[in-house]
């Protein structure tokens, strides 16, 4: 059998379903959304998991929890709109309170197999690198529930057929195999970021910074057939 060659990027066709776990609404923004854009332009079913509705992202002493959730998840569908996802899943898990639970990776069994992806877009988990608790959290278990669980039919047999997820590529972490340009795309990147009104000061501001700093997008490269 030869050796399986990596994916050179989001334009390779061997990608024809991917998905995005991540912990809070806006993550996919900052880190690969613009990856997401060039997949979807080409046709490729993007779907979206969170893990929480980033509950606890406001200063404001007036709003709840529960009426920030709502308006997230709501700025969270507009995005996905914007970068042509199919589908958003939230699974409201409480923000900033993610720990690495086999019910967690229960739940992510089941999307994964769900959403059966050729490649799954998380969080990179390498310790002692400085990271949100919750990134680093639902890294390690996205990738701890792509492989070996989902594939495994014995695992969480109640949550699905097995599936086999070719590739991960991580984000926010220490190592960088893959650099994408998306300067093609990166306007629809900020006007999906800039969705997130309640997490947006000025847009003007926003759009002018992104600009500078929105038009690569690094991974690094796991694969986990
Ligand atoms: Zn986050």
């Amino acid at each position: 059998m030869s050796p399986k060659k990596l994916f050179s990027g989001p334009a390779d066709r061997r990608i024809q379903r991917a998905l995005c776990i991540v912990a809070h609404p806006d993550d996919i923004d900052f880190y690969c959304a613009g990856t997401v854009v060039q997949m979807t332009a080409r046709g490729v079913h993007v779907d979206f998991v969170l893990a929480t509705s980033g509950d606890k992202g406001t200063s404001d002493p007036d709003l709840t929890g529960e009426a920030l959730a709502r308006t997230r998840e709501a700025e969270q569908e507009a995005s996905a709109r914007v970068l042509g996802a199919k589908h958003v899943e939230y699974l409201r898990q409480r923000d900033a309170e993610l720990t690495e639970t086999l019910v967690l990776r229960g739940l992510l069994v089941r999307e994964i197999r769900r959403s059966r992806p050729d490649l799954l877009l998380t969080f990179d988990p390498t310790p002692g690198y400085r990271q949100h608790p919750d990134h680093r959290v639902i890294g390690r278990v996205a990738l701890d529930a792509a492989w070996p669980c989902a594939r495994d039919r014995l695992s969480y047999p109640e949550a699905g057929p097995p599936h086999v997820t070719a590739e991960a590529w991580l984000f926010a972490g220490p190592r960088h195999d893959l650099k994408i340009d998306v300067s093609d795309v990166l306007e629809t990147k900020i006007d999906a970021r800039l969705e997130h009104r309640s997490q947006t000061g000025n847009p003007r501001t926003l759009r002018g910074r992104w600009r500078h700093i929105g038009a690569e997008e690094r991974f690094a490269q796991v694969d986990l057939r």
